[in-house]
């Protein structure tokens, strides 16, 4: 319904939903006026926490990179809980988390917004890229926000970037501290963990040790090899025993919708990558299948977050198609038509159609939106779902 802003403004304590953007409704700037004090959900639930805290935040990866080092924990023998962005909010178990316990928390760029005292023990920055553009007013404002991560960090507190992503690099100068930790796929870091022909190092006080290699990953792609080194480096630094991290990296499924594996048929495989909400995580999806044999079918489209879909140029070649859905699709189709075949279509079972034809005699479909999903659908895992309905609807009509 309506805000009542005069009765809002009364209230001493405001506790903003990530769902309300002070940038989009510049109302709720004037309620933070002496005598009330306005913050988010995880501010919240901070000033009832005393457990160990990981905040897992940045663009993408972050649902993974938090999953794994539950995961990782929990293999290890030790008690965590996953919360935040991804499901159960912090507020939901803050109290009852002991001293020696974790808590690691999927943080949203909207969820800092409005931190104070939030101060995570592990703070790990999965990567940056143009997202949620819808939102703020300039990538500027984006930066800033996420940047509220650091905020109260001290010596103490152990930061883990991405020392691989140029964006990460250019606006957080906080990171060049040498205190903090790094994680590259491409480069041997300082210190930090680092992939060196497939296998994951360790590097701290100066000694490598090889912890893990990257055919224990069960999760396909470059970007969860970074995933699986950011992830590994905070049970590193707890002094975990590295035989427990090898076995909680083995047996991690990675999670529906991103990258999920449906189903082959008539030589075709279909993968389910509804969450992929914007350009960079299409990019990635790409790139993680680019050598595979056969044609490429990329099912975009959805709701458009201000993406800048040129930015798939360079990736795509001969070998990609691309099939288009929803809002987005003339948008898509303007920037990309003269790069790459496409073809628009209204409905997801007309999209897993013609992706089929395309696909065969022998290649892949994936469902890699880079858009959100609100137009069609009511989530990005119902998006996904629908998905999946329609490749098993396809399937058994291709089986008589
Ligand atoms: P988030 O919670 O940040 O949205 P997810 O783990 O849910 O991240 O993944 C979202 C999308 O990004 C999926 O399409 C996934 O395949 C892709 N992705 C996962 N990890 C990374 C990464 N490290 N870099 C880029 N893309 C990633």
């Amino acid at each position: 319904g309506k805000f009542d802003f005069k009765k809002i403004a009364e209230a001493e304590l405001i506790v903003m939903s990530p769902g309300i953007s002070s940038f989009k409704f510049p109302e709720f700037r004037k309620l933070k006026q002496p005598g009330s004090e306005v913050i988010s959900e995880i501010e919240l639930a901070f000033r009832f926490f005393r457990g160990k805290l990981i905040a897992v935040t940045g663009t993408n990866g972050k649902s993974t990179t938090a999953s794994l080092v539950h995961h990782l924990f929990k293999v290890a023998g030790k008690k965590s809980y996953l919360l935040g962005n991804i499901g159960t909010p912090f507020i939901s178990e803050a109290e009852n988390i002991k001293a020696d316990e974790y808590a690691v928390v999927e943080v949203s760029c909207f969820q800092l917004e409005e931190i104070k005292s939030f101060k995570p023990d592990y703070v790990i920055l999965t990567n940056i890229s143009r997202d949620h553009l819808d939102r703020y007013p300039s990538m500027e404002s984006y930066m800033e926000t996420r940047k509220n991560i650091f905020r109260n960090i001290t010596s103490q507190d152990k930061v883990i970037f991405n020392f691989d992503d140029p964006l990460t690099q250019k606006h957080f100068s906080r990171l060049s501290a040498e205190e903090n930790y790094r994680f590259s796929r491409k480069s041997k870091v300082s210190r930090g963990a680092f992939l060196s022909e497939n296998n994951f190092i360790f590097r701290n006080h100066g000694r490598d040790m090889v912890f893990a290699n990257s055919s224990y990953l069960q999760i396909p792609g470059a970007h969860n090899i970074e995933n699986a080194l950011s992830a590994s480096l905070p049970l590193l630094l707890e002094g975990i025993d590295t035989s427990l991290i090898k076995k909680g990296l083995k047996t991690f499924r990675g999670l529906k919708h991103r990258m999920e594996f449906v189903s082959r048929f008539g030589g075709v495989d279909f993968i389910n990558d509804s969450k992929a909400t914007n350009v960079d995580s299409v990019l990635r999806a790409v790139e993680s299948f680019n050598s595979a044999q056969g044609q490429i079918v990329i099912i975009m489209g959805g709701k458009d977050k201000a993406g800048d879909f040129s930015l798939l140029k360079p990736a795509l070649n001969d070998n990609i198609k691309l099939v288009l859905l929803g809002e987005a699709a003339a948008l898509i189709e303007s920037c990309l038509s003269a790069t790459v075949n496409l073809k628009r279509v209204k409905t997801m079972a007309e999209a897993v159609r013609v992706s089929f034809d395309r696909a065969k005699p022998a290649g892949l479909v994936i469902l890699s939106p880079g858009c959100a999903s609100f137009d069609m659908f009511k989530s990005f895992e119902h998006r996904g779902d629908v998905f999946k309905a329609e490749v098993m609807k396809l399937k058994e009509k291709q089986n008589g």
